[in-house]
């Protein structure tokens, strides 16, 4: 559960239903989000989504002149309720890596697209997750 700025106590949890937004160096492609399910979609499922959109990301990240490796990525939702009923502000959003799908999953995934594109990665995960 993660700390709800409403009644300050760790109640927040993900919807089951949702948005995940996408930003890898700080870049948010329009199309970088996808639907969720907890209900329907199982970690598969899920993960194939992470990896079509890490695919449109780094196919148009492949593009730049200048190509900084990937440091960071963000994987945030604002789709979490909480327990005591606080209205969650739809502007806030938070991390949803660890808790729709695990740190170790979305790394392989990044690490197998990226590669696929010639693009380093140097995500420190002690740091950006
Ligand atoms: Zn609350």
């Amino acid at each position: 559960m993660l700390y709800c700025p409403k009644c300050f106590g760790n109640h927040l949890k993900l919807a089951p239903r949702g948005v995940v937004h996408i930003s890898i160096n700080n870049k948010h492609m329009q199309s970088s989000q996808f639907l969720f399910n907890t209900v329907k979609d199982d970690e598969k499922v899920i993960a194939n989504n992470i990896r079509e959109k890490f695919d449109e990301f780094m196919n148009w990240y492949s593009s730049f002149q200048n190509k900084d490796p990937i440091k960071d990525v963000q994987l945030s939702s604002s789709d979490f309720v909480c327990e005591n009923g606080c209205k969650v502000s739809i502007s806030s959003r938070y991390n949803i890596i660890n808790i729709l799908i695990s740190q170790e999953i979305v790394m392989k995934i990044l690490n197998e697209v990226a590669y696929s594109y010639n693009i380093r990665v140097e995500v420190d995960p002690s740091k950006n997750f």
